[in-house]
């Protein structure tokens, strides 16, 4: 039996465990092996489409057997960062994912803008106003642009498509204010996942995207491994450029698979 070195693994959701509404091949299965062989598990995610509470039902609803506490998101990160640094933003987030953030001030002017995945609000009206905060601020050192995350691109139903990213880097282009980013692949955000008394060395990243999850994850010292399901489009790799990550498995289930093997 190999020695049980892995204590808790950190997936990825969206792309890894499941794309939209269905689990990815065998996930379902292989979280509850993870499970039986006495890994801990803590969702990460990026996604800052829905709330905490819509995500959790969803995924409940196609088979996964999860407790809410047990999703760590950067939704939920970047509104105790709000909260503590006492902003009133103006919100390119969907009205769903606006719920799990503190409420507007109206008796303060707008002095930040918090970007999430936001499909319907990524058009020119919405970017302008959002343009227009970060202006109106721009001699005032206080004004915040806070990028949920950069996420370049990620798999819908329909295929792949554009995440928040650019959006980000276009206001930061038209407003010259740098972004503060939240989530994966900020370390801060991966050592804050850590429950007390685990150490990085314990733990495992598994996600689809080999810069966010699975490199941002190496930084801070997990190993970070690299899942071929989601966003992941082989043609874009070769032999020999393919991602610098711990390993490259075909699906969730084949990581899991490693690690009960391994113990790693
Ligand atoms: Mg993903």
């Amino acid at each position: 039996m190999a020695q049980q070195n892995v204590k808790l693994a950190l997936i990825d959701l969206s792309g890894t465990l499941h794309v939209d509404d269905q689990p990815t091949e065998g996930a379902v299965d292989a979280l509850k092996r993870l499970r039986q062989h006495g890994v801990k598990v803590k969702f990460v995610t990026n996604t800052t489409k829905e709330s905490v509470g819509s995500l959790f039902a969803r995924l409940r609803k196609i088979g996964f057997e999860l407790e809410r506490e047990e999703i760590y998101g950067s939704l939920a990160a970047a509104a105790e960062y709000v909260r503590k640094n006492k902003l009133n933003p103006y919100y390119l987030l969907t009205d769903d994912a606006r719920t799990d953030m503190p409420p507007d001030d109206p008796t303060r002017p707008k002095d930040s803008v918090v970007v999430g995945l936001a499909p319907e609000r990524f058009c020119y009206e919405h970017l302008n106003e959002a343009f227009r905060v970060l202006r109106q601020k721009s001699d005032n050192s206080n004004v915040q642009l806070v990028a949920i995350h950069e996420g370049r691109y990620y798999k819908a139903k329909d295929g792949i498509a554009l995440g928040p990213g650019c959006f980000v880097k276009g206001l930061e282009y038209s407003t010259g204010v740098s972004a503060v980013c939240i989530g994966k692949p900020n370390e801060y955000f991966f050592r804050s996942a850590l429950p007390d008394g685990v150490a990085v060395e314990d733990c495992v990243m598994i996600g689809d995207d080999p810069i966010d999850d699975c490199q941002g994850a190496m930084r801070v010292g997990m190993k970070g491994y690299l899942v071929e399901t989601g966003k992941y489009q082989p043609e874009m790799y070769t032999e020999e450029n393919r991602p610098a990550v711990s390993g490259i498995f075909a699906t969730f289930g084949d990581v899991v698979q490693h690690i009960i093997a391994n113990g790693q």
